[in-house]
């Protein structure tokens, strides 16, 4: 496929500017470019085909069935785009004065309440742009709750093995030591590692629940009691509240701040689609800290105020607003009995698809399963040679987003699921029967396996090159 620039004759165009009307400024000398950019020059039609080739060779919830595990790719409902669209938003300036947008606080102010209703935290910001952004952001307010306290030496944070990667990692930006503990049998925390890794220099523990082998964790109270006992606090990842909203609450499961991914859960897109929104919630002593600004009712209106002692802004402005506009809408077309019978269906889905490839597949932890579920492919491979890899490449032919590999890292040729809820059983019949064929063309045709995708333009790209080196500019020819 050829790109734009590629595609870019001299002197084609696709639109005419009217006259201009307003009195022309010229800058400085020394502000002027010495030459015209150079742009592709292209005609309309060749423009729209051109989005239109590249929107064929691309794979979206749209598309067809995308069971990327840790990943909630729900279907994004169009009113959603609609409400998110009103020119009373889209016009709206992030300079104007508190007077001229109360609408916009209010709508702030609402899904706040609404979301520490779901969650059972007291307070949340919506300045984080994504889960990994609000992980980092309610990291800081742990270490500066434990700084206000007079403890500076709590510098560890204990993330078990099941967390998703980013909770090391933020842990880690966030300067803190992070401390792992392992799982038990059955996936969940082992209790007697993480008594024994709590202890004075403890700053608190982040869990993933449920957690990256989509197991909720049966021990979660004693968990929290264990942390707390030592003086740390709890950080819940809530990027999987898809599982439990409307069920429980990480604020009553003794955690005392959190995240949420509006981008997963709250079936805002992502992935491309779209910018992302991980607020943080937090219980009240901690509401002092959030980043600023936060909104604060008085009598009927709304003002923005900085937190006593706030950690300072983790982004600009109010956070990705129109996301916001997006979750408030998903959430109250849902209402209080849409947004439990939601999570009911994601699980239901996830245990009937993994009860159904459990037939050919080996499952990491076959008891019952939250939003997803893990299989192990380590036997298939030492039977046919065939591995996750293989296997999630072939998916790609029968039009299926492959499932997240190698991940988590706790499982050998992990291929993790998480189809959600809004997978029509049909859809779901016919994602077993692929992965069934699949399974059989492994024992079968292993070769073919081997050299899959066969649909698409690039097969097998050298993935670490191409993250290490990106080309992400074109290069004129002289
Ligand atoms: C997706 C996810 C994150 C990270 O969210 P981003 O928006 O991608 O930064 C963190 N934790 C869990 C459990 C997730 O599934």
């Amino acid at each position: 496929m050829k790109l734009l620039f590629e595609r870019s004759r001299t002197g084609r165009y696709e639109s005419i500017l009217p006259p201009c009307d307003v009195e022309e400024v010229t800058f400085e000398e020394k502000y002027l470019r010495s030459e015209a950019p150079r742009l592709p020059e292209i005609a309309e039609v060749d423009l729209g085909r051109h989005y239109t080739e590249l929107a064929k060779e691309t794979h979206g919830v749209n598309n067809g069935f995308y069971p990327l595990g840790s990943c909630t790719m729900k279907y994004n409902p169009r009113i959603n785009e609609e409400t998110a669209a009103l020119p009373g938003f889209t016009g709206l300036h992030p300079l104007q004065g508190e007077k001229s947008v109360q609408g916009a606080l209010k709508l702030l102010a609402d899904t706040e309440k609404l979301l520490a209703e779901i969650t059972g935290m007291d307070r949340l910001t919506f300045q984080p742009a994504a889960g990994a952004h609000g992980e980092y952001t309610g990291l800081l307010l742990i270490r500066k709750y434990h700084q206000m306290q007079g403890h500076p030496e709590r510098n560890e944070i204990i993330v078990p093995d099941s967390a998703h990667g980013t909770n090391p990692a933020s842990a880690s930006m966030a300067g803190f030591k992070v401390v792992a503990v392992p799982s038990d049998e059955k996936g969940g925390v082992d209790l007697d590692a993480l008594r024994a890794a709590v202890g004075e220099k403890t700053a608190g523990l982040m869990l993933t629940n449920p957690n990256t082998l989509g197991i909720f964790d049966p021990n979660i109270l004693a968990i929290t009691e264990i942390v707390h006992a030592a003086g740390g606090l709890c950080y819940y990842d809530g990027a999987n509240m898809n599982a439990i909203m409307g069920h429980v609450r990480p604020g009553d499961m003794g955690f005392d701040c959190m995240h949420l991914n509006l981008h997963k859960t709250f079936s805002t897109p992502h992935g491309g689609g779209g910018p992302g929104s991980g607020p943080v919630g937090c219980k009240a002593f901690l509401a002092d800290y959030l980043p600023e600004p936060v909104v604060k009712e008085e009598a009927g209106a709304y003002h923005l105020e900085k937190p006593a002692h706030s950690i300072g802004k983790v982004r600009s402005f109010y956070g990705n607003f129109l996301v916001v506009v997006k979750a408030l809408t998903y959430i109250l077309m849902l209402g209080r009995e849409g947004i439990p019978a939601a999570s009911e269906n994601a699980v239901l889905n996830a245990n009937y698809l993994m009860h159904q490839l459990k037939a050919d597949y080996d499952v990491a932890y076959a008891d019952i399963c939250q939003h997803e579920f893990v299989l192990d492919l380590s036997r298939l491979k030492e039977e046919t040679g065939i591995s996750a890899m293989d296997v999630a490449k072939r998916s790609i032919d029968f039009g299926i987003h492959p499932p997240t590999m190698y991940f988590p890292l706790i499982v050998h040729e992990a291929l993790m699921l998480e189809p959600t809820e809004t997978e029509s059983r049909e859809s779901l019949d016919h994602a077993a029967e692929i992965f069934h064929t699949i399974h059989e063309e492994a024992v079968s045709e292993p070769e073919k396996l081997h050299q899959a995708p066969h649909t698409t333009m690039i097969g097998r790209p050298d993935e670490v090159a191409a993250a290490r080196n990106p080309v992400l500019r074109y290069r004129w020819e002289a």
